[in-house]
């Protein structure tokens, strides 16, 4: 059999523990085989981005921004104990705050729904999308304590020296004051990817705020928001048969319970903290969540939305048997491929990476599955088996 040709590489981010063992054994068993496999391999595992001072981070991004598509495995993000573990110069930061920052992206987390883990929610019936504004409102706020009487103003101060002042409250006793920010050039790239994304996948997007409260700040989201759409997308919405809804975050709440799904929902900072925690849960599972890094202009690094599962590769360093669910990996891989695929005009690549999805939520479906799903689902026969066997059926079916 000819393997499928690729003609750009992705760029590959090797990661960490357990993670990094099913990323081989996912190359190796369901692509390998069949895919004439190209990519440009950055080791973003712990222990060289120690030894290159976090350098390769960095060139991975900037190399992602340059062809367009990345692939990435879960990585450590240090803390005191990894420093000691693997005897760091330093704690790095999380490899993907500096992806982030690099690409100025926002991440898209979806589900990946099979049959028999029902969402609790039983109106949805198809994935909802989460984008997350990843800058700034109470993540960089700053915060003060009032201990008494006192009168609080916001002071801003010009570069020309001039200023602009403001009351916040007069306190007469003791309280809590913060003051937060947000920049146009943010929540301008946030639009940009929030929308760029929705064409692609061919989902309506929802955004919300809260402006009839918040009159200035929530409000120039709003005016953002609609003044992109206006300008850059309207045409190419119609065009692709999806809409652009803006509505107030209660009231988005309320209509996503009610909701079918396949939707796109753009949230602030703090309300896409709680909100993709809350979507996650309904879901069932971390292992069945996907995330995509997208840029303003287009560019996409996909990965899974759970980190390094940790505790099962201490089992594994044991020799004992584990069962890790592969397929939110194995997810970013197809998501990687079918966009190169389509970047390069590559039907039968993104062919095989529609084939490989649906194979690998049939193996599920009948039966064959991963230890974490083995409370969850709900089907007659079920046939626990390791990350290996559970790839082996999934190739089998290929
Ligand atoms: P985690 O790796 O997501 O795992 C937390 C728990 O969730 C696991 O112990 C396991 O539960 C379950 N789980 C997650 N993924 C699973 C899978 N594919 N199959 C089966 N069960 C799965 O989070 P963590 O243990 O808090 O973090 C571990 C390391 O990952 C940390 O060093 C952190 O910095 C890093 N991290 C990286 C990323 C990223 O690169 N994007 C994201 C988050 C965390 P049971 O133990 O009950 O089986
Ligand atoms: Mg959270």
């Amino acid at each position: 059999m000819d393997k499928i040709k690729m003609t750009t590489p992705l760029v590959e981010m090797d990661g960490d523990e357990m993670t990094r063992i099913i990323w081989k054994q996912i190359k190796d068993i369901v692509i390998l085989p069949f895919v004439d496999l190209k990519t440009e391999y950055f080791d973003l595992g712990l222990v060289n981005r120690n030894a290159t001072d976090d350098q390769v981070t960095i060139d991975s991004a900037n190399r992602t921004k340059e062809l367009g598509v990345a692939v990435k495995c879960a990585t450590i993000t240090p803390n005191a104990q990894r420093m000691e573990e693997y005897d760091l110069k330093q704690m790095w930061k999380s490899p993907n705050g500096t992806i982030r920052a690099i690409l100025d992206g926002t991440v898209f987390r979806s589900p990946i729904m099979v049959k028999g883990i029902d969402p609790l929610v039983s109106t949805w019936k198809k994935p909802i999308t989460i984008a997350r504004h990843a800058y700034g409102d109470v993540y960089r706020d700053s915060e003060m304590k009032i201990d008494g009487a006192a009168k609080v103003e916001l002071l801003v101060t010009y570069p020309d020296g001039s200023t602009k002042k403001q009351e916040i409250f007069n306190f007469k006793d003791s309280g809590v004051v913060l003051g937060m920010h947000n920049t146009d050039k943010s929540i301008s790239a946030f639009a940009r990817s929030c929308f760029t994304y929705a064409l692609d996948t061919k989902q309506s997007l929802w955004f919300a705020t809260k402006d009839t409260i918040s009159k200035t700040y929530d409000h120039r989201f709003k005016d953002i928001f609609a003044e992109i759409f206006e300008n850059e997308f309207k045409d190419k919405f119609e065009a692709a048969g999806i809409e652009y809804f803006y509505t107030l975050i209660d009231d988005a709440v309320a209509r996503i319970m009610k909701c079918e799904g396949g939707i796109l929902w753009a949230c602030k900072n703090y309300d896409g903290d709680v909100m993709s925690d809350m979507l996650a849960s309904a879901n069932g599972s971390l292992a069945m969540m996907t995330s995509v890094l997208v840029s303003p202009d287009g560019k996409y690094e996909y990965e899974a939305a759970h980190g390094t599962v940790t505790r099962h590769y201490y089992k594994y360093l044991k020799g004992e048997a584990t069962s890790t669910n592969p397929m939110a990996t194995l997810f970013a891989w197809t998501g990687a491929l079918r966009k190169r695929a389509q970047l390069d005009g590559l039907a039968d690549l993104e062919a095989f990476a529609d084939k490989l999805e649906k194979v690998s939520i049939e193996t599920i479906e009948e039966g064959t599955i991963t230890g974490d799903l083995k409370n969850l689902i709900d089907i007659p026969v079920k046939n626990v088996v390791n990350t290996e066997d559970f790839l082996k059926a999934v190739a089998s079916k290929l």
